[in-house]
């Protein structure tokens, strides 16, 4: 298997977890091509994720603003409220297939300690969460939401007591207990193989909007466009197109206050070439290479990193990234609302905005699929106290 996209990806791991990722990776190939786990793998898609994902056509949006045909990937509707899940699944099957009995895994809002809860759950593993102690103490229903799900879950206080630390600390507890535990990744971001074998678990999002335009259609997209934090709903709905030379792939990244004050996470835009957790990617860091503190009002895009095969995508020129900031995301949030009744998670909305924009400019035969990555319940308080709207005093 590959380990590298371009110059980027690889594994800058202690030794001691050198034998678990090659444990992963052999089981990995033995089973992606195996037909029992592709027809396993298929059956909890459908019965369990709600796969496949609709692709719904946004007419009221395509109307009002004009040009090209707006159309969204709904993974909002899949069990649990994003894509989240498609990966969950794929990596718990491989380490059930594996003889693990039990998950780590770190998660920044919860989106992902959620999904891996859930499905922890149903694969009656045991589930330890690892989640900063600032996150734990503003997502406090996830942290709840985790435990009646049966998973245990860990404050972490060392650094920012965020996602990066949650993953340093789920790493280093991995390494104690690897024998029996599976280390469940959330994104395409970490040590090889994590970046491929997440992205495989995703590609399927692109693969049916592959089938399901061409049904409605009958083309291929001109434009497609999703959220970037790490990049796994990116290069889920990229992946099949990246051949596709003509199909334009946009990434949108969180810009949070805006590029040029201290508090964004733009990634592409402002970050450079770094190794951190386990990978070489583009990072934003200093000029001696520490992980600068991010922003985002976007807890799932608020990670100082993202994947290697984004960064490859973004240096070959295939892919662009372009910055989005929380007014431009509650713009679009309120807007999808407003003009579709479906409430995006602040994540999805930032490259809901980049849609608002480029509809505009495009011929009415041009078609952009947007991934709405996920649903806003999760965001709606939060959007509010953002507008200054007090919902308990409503
Ligand atoms: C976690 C999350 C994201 C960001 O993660 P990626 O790996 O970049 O996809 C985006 N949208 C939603 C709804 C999420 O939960």
């Amino acid at each position: 298997m590959k380990s590298k996209f371009g110059e980027y990806g690889g594994q800058y791991v202690p030794e001691t977890l050198m034998e678990a990722l090659i444990e992963i990776e052999q089981a990995y190939l033995k089973y992606k091509d195996d037909s029992d786990f592709i027809s396993e793998l298929k059956e909890l898609y459908e019965e369990v994720a709600n796969r496949p994902s609709r692709l719904y056509f946004a007419k009221r949006m395509t109307e009002e603003l004009g040009g090209g045909k707006i159309y969204l990937k709904r993974e909002d509707l899949n069990h649990t409220g994003s894509h989240k899940i498609n990966n969950v699944l794929g990596q718990m099957l491989l380490a059930k297939k594996m003889g693990k009995t039990k998950i780590i895994c770190e998660t920044g809002a919860g989106q992902h300690g959620v999904a891996t809860a859930t499905i922890a759950a149903m694969f009656k593993m045991d589930c330890h969460v690892f989640m900063g102690k600032e996150d734990v103490e503003r997502q406090g229903l996830n942290v709840f939401r985790m435990e009646l799900l049966g998973a245990k879950v860990t404050a972490v206080d060392s650094g920012t007591g965020t996602l990066k630390d949650a993953v340093n600390e789920a790493l280093r507890q991995w390494t104690r207990e690897c024998d029996t535990t599976y280390y469940l990744m959330g994104s395409v971001v970490g040590p090889h193989p994590f970046p491929t074998i997440v992205r495989d678990f995703q590609k399927v999002i692109g693969e049916e909007v592959r089938w399901q335009l061409q049904e409605k259609e009958g083309k291929t997209p001109d434009v497609i466009i999703a959220c970037v934090g790490g990049g796994s709903n990116g290069i889920g709905i990229f992946y099949d197109f990246i051949e596709n030379k003509e199909v334009e792939l946009i990434g949108a990244e969180a810009a949070g206050q805006g590029v040029d004050t201290n508090y964004h996470a733009a990634t592409i835009t402002k970050g450079s070439n770094g190794i951190f957790h386990g990978m070489k990617s583009k990072f934003l860091q200093d000029s001696y290479g520490k992980i600068m503190p991010v922003y985002s009002m976007s807890a799932g895009l608020d990670y100082p990193g993202i994947g290697p095969e984004h960064a490859y995508l973004a240096e070959s020129g295939r892919a662009k990234y372009l910055p989005v900031t929380d007014a431009e995301a509650v713009e679009a949030f309120e807007y999808l609302s407003k003009t579709e009744g479906i409430i995006p998670a602040i994540e999805s909305a930032h490259a809901i905005f980049l849609a608002m924009k480029i509809a505009p400019e495009l011929d009415n035969d041009k078609v952009i699929v947007v991934n709405l990555s996920g649903r806003g319940d999760k965001d709606v308080y939060q959007v509010a106290r953002y507008m200054g709207v007090d919902i308990n005093e409503q």
